[in-house]
């Protein structure tokens, strides 16, 4: 008899999870994938229900006395459906019970993968990519670093390291680009990784914990152990969550992990970063969802990005109708640009729409991912909003 294990790897929180959902629906409502797709029968609260039966069937007291039952047709369903899901966290913010299934979900993708079930040929390939050139988009080493401006001056050896991640060192470039002359304006020393690999995220959040995703984070850990690293700044919201969850997981992490906006904000409030040229428009805002929510309890870095935007003179700044703690996700994350597109896409529209209503000339983002899934969709044709997309660095470094 085949032998299965669905328990290993679930934290004790993760274990009263699987039996605490009261079947209130709150998530249902909130949750953008059942929002989008309509289907009722793929809800967080639904799969709650779903891994619980399949536990019992696996682990139970029938399961002791005659043998696990092991249906394989319902475990590949639920593995798949599993990764409709982008692990935003709006589920986990409106659940009465404190149920996170943003995380519970990603650990249950491990425990699937493990087992062999789920999209592996996509993992497989994910991982393999990883494995040979350090970043997801398969693209060469030796470009990681070509965003770096001519003449940039950046210390050996700093308390502050500034964590580049691929998706701003490979794709969107505005980002490092704005981050550093911040930091430059700001009077913060700060070093960076000649030889950054990929903060290990993607893998991660597929499931796969195997040893591609041990070596980037050692490689990295590493390299920033010998920089004298006291402070690490990652700007990218995936990276700062795998750094806070994931790096702690498999090796020892001997430094602190912040965002690069608490220390930008940090700099607008105590007077050493400050902006000349004005802005004289309405701007809006979205909050990524790994720093609004982010992982656990939640991140709630929704303060620092707004005392940036309104330290620059004649910025209007409206809000979106959801914001905050209950922003929308634009189906960037979770690993969904690779499992699912068609999903993410659709994901995308009803962000951009929200953000129009506010009248802003300017949608002001915070994360790589959301930022290159907006382009996406205006470059693809999906949706073309009346307003300009552009990141909060991009945005504060052209007033300074
Ligand atoms: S994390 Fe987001 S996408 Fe996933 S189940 Fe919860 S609300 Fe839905
Ligand atoms: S919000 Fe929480 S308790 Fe309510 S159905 Fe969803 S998981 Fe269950």
């Amino acid at each position: 008899m085949k032998k299965i294990d669905l328990l290993s790897g679930l934290s004790k929180r993760e274990l009263v999870e699987l039996d605490a959902c009261t079947r209130c629906g709150n998530c249902v409502q909130w949750c953008p994938v059942v929002t989008a797709r309509e289907d009722q029968g793929n809800t967080p609260m639904e799969k709650l229900r779903k891994y619980r039966e399949m536990v019992q069937d696996a682990h139970g007291l029938r399961a002791r006395l005659f043998g696990p039952r092991v249906d394989e047709e319902k475990l590949e369903k639920f593995a798949q459906e599993l990764y409709e899901c982008t692990t935003c966290g709006r589920c986990g913010a409106v659940c009465p019970v404190g149920i996170h299934c943003q995380e519970l979900w990603v650990d249950v993708r491990a425990i699937m993968r493990r087992q062999g079930y789920g999209p592996q040929e996509k993992i497989d390939a994910a991982r393999d990519i990883l494995e040979e050139v350090h970043n997801p988009f398969d693209l060469p080493m030796e470009e990681r670093n070509r965003w770096i401006p001519e003449g940039l001056e950046i210390a050996e050896e700093a308390e502050l390291a500034f964590f580049v991640g691929c998706e701003l060192a490979y794709k969107a470039k505005e980002m490092p680009l704005g981050a550093v002359r911040l930091l430059e304006a700001s009077g913060i020393p700060y070093t960076l990784l000649e030889e950054e690999w990929c903060c290990g995220f993607p893998p991660y959040v597929l499931g796969e914990r195997g040893r591609v995703f041990r070596g980037e984070v050692e490689k990295n850990v590493e390299g920033l152990k010998a920089k004298g690293v006291k402070k690490v700044a990652p700007y990218c919201p995936c990276c700062l969550a795998v750094m806070r969850r994931g790096w702690p997981e498999v090796v020892d992490v001997p430094f602190q992990v912040v965002h690069l906006l608490e220390v930008l904000s940090d700099a607008v409030r105590e007077g050493r970063l400050a902006f000349t040229k004005p802005f004289e428009a309405r701007v809006t805002y979205h909050d990524p969802c790994y720093l609004s929510r982010g992982w656990g309890d939640g991140e709630e870095l929704t303060r620092e990005p707004r005392e940036i935007i309104r330290s620059i003179p004649g910025v209007e700044l409206v809000e979106m109708e959801h914001n905050r703690k209950l922003s929308l996700c634009p189906g960037a994350g979770g690993g969904l640009r690779r499992t699912n597109l068609e999903l993410s896409h659709d994901m995308s529209v009803p962000v951009l729409k929200e953000a129009e209503e506010t009248g802003a000339e300017v949608l002001l983002t915070a994360c790589p991912a959301v930022y290159e899934r907006f382009k996406m969709t205006v470059s693809e044709g999906i949706y073309r909003p009346k307003l300009k997309v552009m990141d909060i660095l991009e945005f504060a470094a052209a007033q300074l």
